[in-house]
């Protein structure tokens, strides 16, 4: 059939590249191997309990607006946004840092806790805003052939890439106390990077963060996920979830022809999206010989993002915590470089602790709360087992942690719900090449022309979407990653 469009994965990345196809009129099936859409952003449900099992920071929401109103909706329609103010607590060992979505505010409180160091703020706002300006429409295009890296566009956002710095380097350009330096650089971790090696154009995170704020869905993130299900189906799309995709079919001249299922039968379709990780896909998803550039020892040698050591729990009691709050190292440098260069569990973790019942009740049942903790470490190449010892001594460090920096000190007593997710389960049970939640890294030479292209270079009729494509992980480039792949389909196979 024409304009036939099979969507491998319905996680963020395949379910808004399917809610704008089948907006556009391409008859679209998805096949999702879990049981339930939202992939890494799919809700995690027991007992009365849900948590979002990955992202719970949505930034830039007017990126999801529009990806609504392409498609003649309106996200309100269909979720409930909550902007949060403060956006998050930074608690370091002697000081806490709360950033207000009010500019005025933030100011004053780094005033109050940092005197002296106000006006870098400001400065940082008026010189970020003129690289976001520059470089954010360059990460709205494809990057197919190398002569796109010669794109106007690109060419005049160059003087805005602080090429040869780092992250942390540039916030050296506002702030002098570090505790200040690592509030608008501890961001790097949202690409699974370090803030020492975090190209240094990413300064835009902050800049998004305090100029947009950071929102929460009613319900969870993965709210969102279950949103662009119900449009898919209004539009006429089909999901199919607990149903894997074996294989991606290819013809001789190497261009995808539909999808094989494990039980051997064979689909055709025009077209396929991909959303399925992009390491593992490429490793396991094709015929040999089909993949020539990503090959298995490409792959190995590329840069990847760290891992998360995650724990879900569903507590008796509602603690007196904010909704969003990431308790930094002792020694936040020596924390990350342990976690990416020396690949080994810090004794001093840093531990992110999401408390979102305080502000959404319905996460969990009366008097109750959902608690998720997230804690950086490396991804599988790591030689760490994760076996019952160490996932068992890990806990008790995490727990510590949050114990010596919160008020929550008696976190045993109240569990009543668990499940940890470790980096062996990302790869394992997920199917994250190794078991890096944030993809390949976003290291310059990842990144545009060098990052696994949209109209993918190696099989016809295939478009990636996702983390592992242009412009890369985080839900805001993962629905542009969608965008753009959807454009080209539209050009190639015009309805
Ligand atoms: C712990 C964690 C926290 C994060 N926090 C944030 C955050 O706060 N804010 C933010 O913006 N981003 C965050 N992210 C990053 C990113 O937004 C999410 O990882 C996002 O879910 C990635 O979307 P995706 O579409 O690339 O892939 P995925 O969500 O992984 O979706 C891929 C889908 O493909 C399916 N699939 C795989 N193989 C097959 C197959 N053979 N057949 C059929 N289906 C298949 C999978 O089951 C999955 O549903 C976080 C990620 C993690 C892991």
């Amino acid at each position: 059939m024409s304009g036939s469009i099979a969507v491998v994965g319905a996680g963020p990345g395949g379910l808004t590249a399917a809610m704008l196809l089948a907006g556009r009129g391409y008859r679209v099936k998805v096949f999702e191997k879990a049981d339930r859409v939202g992939g890494r952003s799919a809700a995690i449900t027991e007992s009365g309990f849900s948590f979002d099992t990955g992202p719970t920071f949505l930034m830039m929401t007017f990126i999801l607006r529009e990806m609504f109103q392409e498609v003649g909706r309106n996200l309100d329609d269909y979720c409930t946004v909550m902007p949060l103010d403060p956006m998050y607590r930074l608690n370091f060992k002697d000081v806490s840092f709360d950033p207000s979505r009010d500019n005025e505010v933030t100011y004053q409180r780094i005033r109050d806790t940092f005197a002296g160091e106000e006006s870098g703020y400001r400065k940082l706002l008026k010189r970020e805003s003129v690289r976001y300006r520059y470089m954010y429409p360059c990460l709205q295009k494809p990057y197919g052939n190398p002569f796109s890296m010669l794109s106007p566009r690109l060419l005049r956002a160059l003087p805005h890439l602080s090429a040869g710095r780092s992250l942390y380097s540039v916030l050296g350009n506002y702030f002098k106390n570090d505790n200040l330096r690592i509030s608008f650089t501890f961001q790097a971790k949202y690409l699974g990077m370090s803030p020492w090696n975090c190209p240094g154009l990413y300064a835009m995170i902050p800049f998004i963060e305090h100029n947009f704020g950071v929102d929460h869905v009613k319900g969870g993130l993965s709210a969102i996920s279950e949103a662009m299900a119900r449009v898919i189906k209004e539009d006429g799309g089909e999901i199919l979830t607990s149903t894997p995709v074996s294989r991606i079919l290819t013809d001789g001249r190497g261009r995808a022809t539909g999808v094989m299922l494990p039980d051997g039968s064979k689909e055709e379709y025009d077209a396929v999206v991909l959303n399925a990780d992009f390491g593992y896909a490429a490793e396991k998803m094709f015929e040999e010989g089909v993949i020539r550039k990503w090959t298995p020892s490409r792959l190995d040698r590329s840069n990847y993002s760290c891992s998360t050591y995650m724990l879900y729990l569903g507590m008796d009691k509602i603690w007196d915590e904010p909704h969003h709050q990431i308790v930094l190292a002792d020694d936040y440098r020596r924390n990350i470089t342990e976690i990416m260069g020396e690949k080994i569990l810090s004794e001093d973790v840093s531990v992110y602790v999401r408390n979102a019942s305080v502000t959404d009740p319905t996460l969990a049942p009366d008097g109750h709360s959902a608690l998720y903790v997230l804690v950086p470490v490396p991804n599988t190449r790591a030689p760490i087992s994760w076996d019952d010892d160490c996932r068992r001594e890990f806990r008790e460090r995490v727990i510590a942690r949050i114990a010596d920096r919160t008020s929550i000190k008696d976190l045993e007593d109240h569990i009543v719900f668990q499940k940890e997710i470790t980096p062996a389960d990302w790869r394992d049970e997920y199917s994250i090449y190794q078991g890096a939640t944030f993809n390949l890294g976003h290291n310059i030479r990842q990144m545009l022309y060098f990052r696994p292209h949209n109209r993918f270079e190696e099989v016809g009729n295939c478009y990636l979407v996702g983390g592992g494509t242009h412009p890369g992980s985080g839900l805001p480039t993962i629905y542009e990653s969608a965008r753009i792949s959807s454009d080209l389909i539209r050009r190639d196979l015009p309805q």
